[in-house]
Protein backbone atom coordinates (compact mmCIF):
# COMPACT_ATOMS: atom_id res chain seq x y z
CA UNK A 1 0.00 0.00 0.00
CA UNK A 2 2.71 2.23 1.05
CA UNK A 3 4.43 1.49 -2.28
CA UNK A 4 1.24 2.43 -4.11
CA UNK A 5 1.21 5.56 -2.22
CA UNK A 6 4.82 6.62 -3.24
CA UNK A 7 4.62 5.66 -6.89
CA UNK A 8 1.63 8.00 -6.80
CA UNK A 9 3.05 10.78 -5.12
CA UNK A 10 6.14 10.28 -7.76
CA UNK A 11 3.77 10.98 -10.74
CA UNK A 12 1.86 14.28 -8.97
CA UNK A 13 5.09 15.41 -8.70
CA UNK A 14 6.06 14.61 -12.03
CA UNK A 15 2.86 15.96 -13.80
CA UNK A 16 3.27 19.32 -11.72
CA UNK A 17 6.45 19.65 -13.02
CA UNK A 18 5.35 19.00 -16.31
CA UNK A 19 2.57 21.22 -16.02
CA UNK A 20 4.78 24.45 -14.18
CA UNK A 21 7.19 24.00 -17.30
CA UNK A 22 4.14 23.55 -19.51
CA UNK A 23 2.81 27.07 -18.11
CA UNK A 24 6.62 28.72 -18.50
CA UNK A 25 6.47 27.92 -22.10
CA UNK A 26 3.22 28.79 -22.83
CA UNK A 27 2.80 32.17 -20.72
CA UNK A 28 6.66 33.56 -21.62
CA UNK A 29 6.52 36.88 -21.55
CA UNK A 30 8.90 39.21 -23.68
CA UNK A 31 9.12 42.75 -24.20
CA UNK A 32 11.12 44.80 -26.76
CA UNK A 33 12.02 48.70 -27.58
CA UNK A 34 13.51 49.96 -30.69
CA UNK A 35 13.17 52.68 -33.34
CA UNK A 36 11.39 53.27 -36.77
CA UNK A 37 8.55 54.76 -38.38
CA UNK A 38 10.70 57.94 -37.05
CA UNK A 39 9.69 56.72 -33.59
CA UNK A 40 9.44 54.67 -30.95
CA UNK A 41 7.87 51.37 -30.71
CA UNK A 42 7.53 48.98 -27.95
CA UNK A 43 6.40 45.44 -27.83
CA UNK A 44 4.96 43.27 -24.68
CA UNK A 45 3.78 40.10 -25.41
CA UNK A 46 2.90 36.82 -23.63
CA UNK A 47 2.62 33.90 -25.03
CA UNK A 48 4.76 30.82 -26.21
CA UNK A 49 7.78 31.96 -28.51
CA UNK A 50 7.53 35.19 -27.62
CA UNK A 51 11.11 36.74 -28.24
CA UNK A 52 10.74 34.96 -31.50
CA UNK A 53 7.76 36.59 -32.05
CA UNK A 54 9.34 40.11 -31.32
CA UNK A 55 11.89 39.88 -33.79
CA UNK A 56 9.67 38.94 -36.02
CA UNK A 57 7.34 42.04 -35.29
CA UNK A 58 10.28 44.01 -35.57
CA UNK A 59 11.35 43.04 -39.22
CA UNK A 60 8.10 43.76 -40.35
CA UNK A 61 7.55 47.17 -39.13
CA UNK A 62 11.38 48.30 -40.92
CA UNK A 63 9.86 46.30 -43.94
CA UNK A 64 7.00 48.78 -43.42
CA UNK A 65 9.10 51.61 -43.15
CA UNK A 66 11.47 51.18 -45.85
CA UNK A 67 7.76 50.60 -48.26
CA UNK A 68 6.09 53.38 -47.24
CA UNK A 69 8.62 56.25 -46.38
CA UNK A 70 8.39 59.06 -49.62
CA UNK A 71 11.99 59.87 -48.34
CA UNK A 72 13.41 56.62 -49.38
CA UNK A 73 14.23 56.56 -52.89
CA UNK A 74 13.75 52.49 -52.84
CA UNK A 75 10.37 52.65 -51.32
CA UNK A 76 7.06 51.50 -53.17
CA UNK A 77 5.70 54.55 -52.36
CA UNK A 78 8.77 56.66 -54.21
CA UNK A 79 8.37 54.55 -57.29
CA UNK A 80 4.32 55.27 -57.61
CA UNK A 81 5.06 58.88 -56.82
CA UNK A 82 8.03 58.97 -59.75
CA UNK A 83 5.39 57.47 -62.05
CA UNK A 84 2.46 59.09 -60.93
CA UNK A 85 1.16 55.84 -60.13
CA UNK A 86 1.57 51.95 -61.08
CA UNK A 87 -0.26 48.27 -60.40
CA UNK A 88 0.09 48.35 -56.78
CA UNK A 89 0.30 44.73 -54.60
CA UNK A 90 -3.27 43.18 -53.11
CA UNK A 91 -1.95 44.48 -50.00
CA UNK A 92 -1.26 48.09 -51.06
CA UNK A 93 -4.50 48.35 -53.04
CA UNK A 94 -6.99 47.90 -50.26
CA UNK A 95 -4.90 50.32 -48.03
CA UNK A 96 -5.07 52.96 -51.07
CA UNK A 97 -9.33 52.39 -51.17
CA UNK A 98 -9.51 52.93 -47.52
CA UNK A 99 -7.48 55.95 -47.75
CA UNK A 100 -9.50 56.95 -51.04
CA UNK A 101 -12.67 56.59 -49.07
CA UNK A 102 -11.75 58.69 -45.59
CA UNK A 103 -10.91 61.13 -48.11
CA UNK A 104 -14.28 60.99 -49.40
CA UNK A 105 -16.05 60.61 -46.64
CA UNK A 106 -13.94 63.69 -44.73
CA UNK A 107 -15.02 65.65 -47.68
CA UNK A 108 -11.71 66.19 -48.53
CA UNK A 109 -10.18 67.39 -44.76
CA UNK A 110 -7.90 64.07 -44.89
CA UNK A 111 -6.02 64.14 -48.21
CA UNK A 112 -3.12 61.38 -48.57
CA UNK A 113 -1.27 63.37 -51.86
CA UNK A 114 0.01 66.50 -49.59
CA UNK A 115 3.58 65.08 -49.83
CA UNK A 116 4.59 67.82 -51.15
CA UNK A 117 2.68 70.58 -49.33
CA UNK A 118 4.04 68.96 -45.86
CA UNK A 119 7.75 68.71 -47.25
CA UNK A 120 7.07 72.98 -47.72
CA UNK A 121 7.08 72.75 -44.28
CA UNK A 122 9.96 70.60 -43.69
CA UNK A 123 8.79 69.27 -40.50
CA UNK A 124 10.65 66.00 -40.69
CA UNK A 125 13.79 68.03 -40.68
CA UNK A 126 14.22 71.94 -39.52
CA UNK A 127 10.73 73.35 -39.55
CA UNK A 128 10.02 76.48 -41.39
CA UNK A 129 7.31 78.56 -43.05
CA UNK A 130 6.87 78.20 -46.58
CA UNK A 131 7.29 80.21 -49.87
CA UNK A 132 3.64 81.62 -50.48
CA UNK A 133 3.80 81.16 -53.91
CA UNK A 134 5.46 77.53 -53.61
CA UNK A 135 2.82 76.41 -51.30
CA UNK A 136 -0.11 77.50 -53.16
CA UNK A 137 1.39 75.81 -56.27
CA UNK A 138 1.86 72.08 -54.48
CA UNK A 139 -1.74 72.60 -52.86
CA UNK A 140 -3.26 73.08 -56.89
CA UNK A 141 -1.45 70.20 -57.99
CA UNK A 142 -2.31 67.82 -54.83
CA UNK A 143 -6.28 66.23 -53.71
CA UNK A 144 -7.11 63.11 -53.41
CA UNK A 145 -9.79 63.97 -56.03
CA UNK A 146 -7.27 63.78 -58.59
CA UNK A 147 -6.40 60.14 -57.87
CA UNK A 148 -7.92 56.95 -58.97
CA UNK A 149 -7.92 53.18 -58.47
CA UNK A 150 -8.82 51.03 -61.05
CA UNK A 151 -8.50 47.43 -59.48
CA UNK A 152 -5.10 47.60 -58.46
CA UNK A 153 -4.09 50.05 -61.30
CA UNK A 154 -3.47 53.39 -59.33
CA UNK A 155 -3.03 56.81 -60.90
CA UNK A 156 -1.90 59.73 -58.52
CA UNK A 157 -2.67 62.45 -60.75
CA UNK A 158 -0.42 65.35 -59.84
CA UNK A 159 0.01 65.26 -56.29
CA UNK A 160 2.72 63.59 -53.96
CA UNK A 161 1.78 60.05 -51.90
CA UNK A 162 2.45 60.59 -48.48
CA UNK A 163 1.57 57.86 -45.75
CA UNK A 164 2.62 59.98 -42.92
CA UNK A 165 -0.78 59.98 -41.13
CA UNK A 166 -1.99 56.44 -41.62
CA UNK A 167 2.10 54.25 -41.67
CA UNK A 168 1.84 53.10 -37.71
CA UNK A 169 -1.59 52.44 -38.06
CA UNK A 170 -0.47 50.53 -40.84
CA UNK A 171 2.30 48.93 -38.69
CA UNK A 172 -0.51 47.54 -35.76
CA UNK A 173 -2.85 45.96 -38.59
CA UNK A 174 0.51 43.85 -40.08
CA UNK A 175 1.80 43.02 -36.02
CA UNK A 176 -1.39 41.78 -35.77
CA UNK A 177 -1.69 39.25 -38.23
CA UNK A 178 1.63 38.02 -36.82
CA UNK A 179 -0.22 37.73 -33.53
CA UNK A 180 -2.92 35.89 -34.89
CA UNK A 181 -0.71 33.59 -36.69
CA UNK A 182 1.28 32.39 -33.61
CA UNK A 183 -1.51 32.27 -31.52
CA UNK A 184 -0.19 34.67 -29.43
CA UNK A 185 -2.45 35.41 -26.01
CA UNK A 186 -2.32 38.66 -24.93
CA UNK A 187 0.30 41.95 -26.45
CA UNK A 188 0.65 45.84 -25.94
CA UNK A 189 2.36 47.38 -29.06
CA UNK A 190 2.93 51.12 -29.37
CA UNK A 191 4.17 52.63 -32.56
CA UNK A 192 4.32 56.42 -31.42
CA UNK A 193 0.92 57.65 -30.92
CA UNK A 194 -0.63 54.43 -32.19
CA UNK A 195 -1.44 51.27 -29.55
CA UNK A 196 -2.72 48.12 -30.12
CA UNK A 197 -3.99 46.44 -27.12
CA UNK A 198 -4.64 42.77 -28.22
CA UNK A 199 -6.18 39.68 -26.66
CA UNK A 200 -8.86 40.03 -24.30
CA UNK A 201 -7.59 41.48 -21.07
CA UNK A 202 -8.23 45.29 -20.44
CA UNK A 203 -5.60 47.51 -20.12
CA UNK A 204 -5.87 51.46 -19.50
CA UNK A 205 -3.93 53.34 -21.96
CA UNK A 206 -3.25 56.73 -21.16
CA UNK A 207 -3.99 59.64 -23.57
CA UNK A 208 -0.83 62.01 -23.37
CA UNK A 209 -1.20 65.51 -21.98
CA UNK A 210 -1.63 67.84 -25.48
CA UNK A 211 0.68 70.60 -23.81
CA UNK A 212 3.97 69.51 -24.49
CA UNK A 213 4.84 67.96 -21.02
CA UNK A 214 5.52 64.91 -22.60
CA UNK A 215 5.29 61.54 -20.80
CA UNK A 216 2.34 62.37 -17.93
CA UNK A 217 -1.11 61.44 -19.41
CA UNK A 218 -4.19 62.87 -18.41
CA UNK A 219 -6.94 60.95 -18.87
CA UNK A 220 -6.98 57.36 -19.43
CA UNK A 221 -9.31 54.41 -21.20
CA UNK A 222 -10.36 50.80 -20.07
CA UNK A 223 -9.85 49.16 -23.28
CA UNK A 224 -9.19 45.75 -24.77
CA UNK A 225 -8.61 44.13 -28.06
CA UNK A 226 -8.78 47.27 -30.13
CA UNK A 227 -6.80 49.74 -31.81
CA UNK A 228 -6.10 53.06 -30.93
CA UNK A 229 -4.67 56.30 -32.36
CA UNK A 230 -3.82 59.61 -31.43
CA UNK A 231 -2.83 62.60 -33.25
CA UNK A 232 -1.96 65.71 -31.70
CA UNK A 233 -0.84 69.56 -32.87
CA UNK A 234 1.86 69.11 -30.28
CA UNK A 235 3.73 66.13 -31.62
CA UNK A 236 5.77 68.02 -34.83
CA UNK A 237 5.48 71.72 -34.14
CA UNK A 238 7.71 75.20 -34.25
CA UNK A 239 7.27 79.13 -33.72
CA UNK A 240 7.48 82.15 -35.42
CA UNK A 241 7.05 85.67 -34.70
CA UNK A 242 4.85 84.64 -31.48
CA UNK A 243 2.82 82.12 -33.55
CA UNK A 244 2.81 78.22 -33.37
CA UNK A 245 2.65 75.95 -36.39
CA UNK A 246 1.71 72.06 -36.25
CA UNK A 247 2.61 69.29 -39.30
CA UNK A 248 -1.38 68.36 -39.74
CA UNK A 249 -2.15 70.49 -42.44
CA UNK A 250 -5.61 72.26 -43.81
CA UNK A 251 -5.43 70.66 -47.42
CA UNK A 252 -8.28 74.26 -48.59
CA UNK A 253 -5.13 76.76 -47.18
CA UNK A 254 -2.08 74.25 -47.42
CA UNK A 255 -1.72 75.77 -43.54
CA UNK A 256 -1.88 73.95 -39.95
CA UNK A 257 -4.99 73.13 -38.84
CA UNK A 258 -6.87 76.16 -36.40
CA UNK A 259 -9.62 74.92 -34.88
CA UNK A 260 -9.00 74.92 -31.12
CA UNK A 261 -8.54 71.20 -31.03
CA UNK A 262 -5.39 70.51 -29.64
CA UNK A 263 -5.59 66.51 -29.50
CA UNK A 264 -8.09 63.47 -31.37
CA UNK A 265 -7.68 59.71 -30.27
CA UNK A 266 -10.07 57.37 -32.34
CA UNK A 267 -10.54 53.46 -31.31
CA UNK A 268 -11.34 51.36 -34.04
CA UNK A 269 -10.55 47.65 -34.69
CA UNK A 270 -8.63 48.31 -37.53
CA UNK A 271 -5.23 50.22 -37.31
CA UNK A 272 -5.43 52.16 -40.54
CA UNK A 273 -8.98 53.11 -39.55
CA UNK A 274 -7.44 54.90 -36.31
CA UNK A 275 -4.87 56.33 -37.57
CA UNK A 276 -6.67 57.78 -40.81
CA UNK A 277 -9.74 58.92 -38.40
CA UNK A 278 -7.90 60.53 -35.48
CA UNK A 279 -5.87 62.71 -38.34
CA UNK A 280 -9.09 63.36 -40.37
CA UNK A 281 -11.43 63.89 -37.06
CA UNK A 282 -8.35 66.61 -36.25
CA UNK A 283 -8.94 68.66 -39.16
CA UNK A 284 -12.72 68.65 -39.24
CA UNK A 285 -12.87 69.55 -35.94
CA UNK A 286 -15.30 68.49 -33.17
CA UNK A 287 -18.53 68.15 -34.02
CA UNK A 288 -17.81 66.99 -38.20
CA UNK A 289 -15.45 64.91 -36.51
CA UNK A 290 -17.73 63.23 -34.15
CA UNK A 291 -20.02 62.56 -36.73
CA UNK A 292 -17.13 60.77 -39.15
CA UNK A 293 -16.38 59.04 -36.51
CA UNK A 294 -19.77 57.29 -35.78
CA UNK A 295 -20.42 56.70 -39.62
CA UNK A 296 -17.34 54.39 -39.07
CA UNK A 297 -18.58 52.32 -36.16
CA UNK A 298 -15.59 54.20 -34.53
CA UNK A 299 -15.47 56.19 -31.02
CA UNK A 300 -13.24 59.02 -30.04
CA UNK A 301 -11.76 61.85 -27.67
CA UNK A 302 -11.48 65.18 -28.53
CA UNK A 303 -9.37 67.84 -26.23
CA UNK A 304 -9.16 71.27 -26.85
CA UNK A 305 -7.55 74.30 -26.50
CA UNK A 306 -9.55 75.12 -23.17
CA UNK A 307 -8.74 71.62 -21.69
CA UNK A 308 -12.39 70.18 -22.42
CA UNK A 309 -12.30 66.25 -23.28
CA UNK A 310 -15.29 65.27 -25.52
CA UNK A 311 -16.18 61.82 -25.73
CA UNK A 312 -18.15 59.78 -28.04
CA UNK A 313 -21.35 57.83 -26.62
CA UNK A 314 -20.02 54.39 -26.87
CA UNK A 315 -17.06 55.23 -24.13
CA UNK A 316 -18.36 57.17 -22.28
CA UNK A 317 -18.11 55.41 -18.19
CA UNK A 318 -14.68 54.25 -20.40
CA UNK A 319 -12.92 57.52 -19.71
CA UNK A 320 -10.81 58.53 -16.52
CA UNK A 321 -9.77 62.21 -16.00
CA UNK A 322 -6.67 61.93 -14.08
CA UNK A 323 -5.40 65.57 -14.52
CA UNK A 324 -8.17 67.69 -12.52
CA UNK A 325 -7.09 70.60 -14.86
CA UNK A 326 -9.11 68.79 -17.60
CA UNK A 327 -13.28 68.87 -17.66
CA UNK A 328 -15.05 65.87 -19.19
CA UNK A 329 -17.48 66.86 -21.54
CA UNK A 330 -20.17 63.84 -22.16
CA UNK A 331 -20.81 64.76 -26.08
CA UNK A 332 -24.53 64.97 -26.82
CA UNK A 333 -26.20 64.91 -30.37
P1 LIG B 1 -0.98 61.95 -37.61
O1 LIG B 1 0.05 62.25 -36.60
O2 LIG B 1 -1.35 60.52 -37.72
O3 LIG B 1 -2.19 62.82 -37.48
O4 LIG B 1 -0.35 62.27 -39.05
C1 LIG B 1 0.14 63.53 -39.37
C2 LIG B 1 0.90 63.42 -40.66
O5 LIG B 1 -0.01 63.20 -41.73
C3 LIG B 1 1.64 64.69 -41.04
O6 LIG B 1 2.93 64.71 -40.48
C4 LIG B 1 1.65 64.62 -42.56
O7 LIG B 1 2.66 63.73 -43.00
C5 LIG B 1 0.30 63.99 -42.87
N1 LIG B 1 -0.81 64.97 -43.00
C6 LIG B 1 -0.87 66.28 -42.60
N2 LIG B 1 -2.06 66.81 -42.87
C7 LIG B 1 -2.81 65.83 -43.45
C8 LIG B 1 -4.14 65.77 -43.95
N3 LIG B 1 -4.97 66.82 -43.91
N4 LIG B 1 -4.56 64.59 -44.49
C9 LIG B 1 -3.74 63.51 -44.54
N5 LIG B 1 -2.47 63.50 -44.10
C10 LIG B 1 -2.02 64.65 -43.55
MG1 LIG C 1 -3.13 59.55 -38.12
Amino acid sequence: MKKIGAVFSVIAAVALIAFIAWDAVFNESASKSFFAMDTVISAQITGRNAEDILSETEKCVSELDSSLSRHDPDSEISLLNRNSGGMLSDRLGGYFRILLDVSKKSGGTFDFTLGAVSDLWSFGSSPKLPDEAELKKALSESGYEKASLSGNSLVIGGGVIDFGAVGKGIALDEIRDILEKNNVGEAVISVGGSVLLYGNKTAKVGIRSPFGDSGSSIATLSLSDVCISTSGSYERKFEENGKAYHHIINPETGYPVENGLVSVTVISDSGILSDALSTACFVLGKEKGIALAEEYGCDAVFIDENKNITVTEGIHGLVEVTDSSYSLVAYEK
